[in-house]
């Protein structure tokens, strides 16, 4: 145990957008979000562990879904940050709730291309499954359905 190489744990990996199933390779060319043109350019398999990052055709469209699931959750962190560092409330005249939106709405559209590789992460994730023995075990294609059901026993 001692002598192998600490790998990195599943949010570690999924938020890092790292490939899934070593944990070790990047799943996007560019490093940066922010690479203009270049944010959702992946790697078409894993440079460690040769994985392929595209399952099928159109793998990627609900990831639509994890996006939106994304921008929920960040918008009731900043709201909740909002409430207990800065305050709102109905009164008449404060308009501490239309600063918070507007802040919330530029935050969230600063951080889409974040979002966007997240959301691909995150979806990879729950279709291939970490294998630490990645060296000796082929790639195993025909598993996604299976994998899938077990992630789902897991939620
Ligand atoms: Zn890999």
């Amino acid at each position: 145990m001692a002598e192998e190489k600490a790998t990195r744990s599943y949010l570690a990996a999924a938020l890092g957008c790292y490939c899934p199933r070593c944990r070790e390779g990047k799943l996007f060319k560019n490093p940066s979000p922010y690479a203009f043109g270049e944010i959702l350019k992946m790697n078409e398999t894993c440079s460690v562990c040769a994985q392929p990052t595209e399952l099928e055709p159109g793998f990627y469209y609900g990831t639509a879904y994890v996006s939106y699931a994304l921008t929920i959750a960040l918008s009731v962190a900043t709201f909740v940050a909002w409430i207990v560092l800065i305050g709102m409330s109905t009164k008449e005249g404060d308009y501490r709730i239309w600063y918070w939106l507007v802040a919330n709405a530029i935050l969230l559209i600063a951080l889409q291309p974040v979002f966007m590789r997240l959301s691909r992460s995150i979806w990879l994730s729950w279709f291939v499954k970490y294998d630490p023995d990645w060296k000796t075990h082929p790639i195993n294609d025909e598993s996604t359905e299976r994998v899938v059901k077990e992630h789902m026993g897991n939620w």
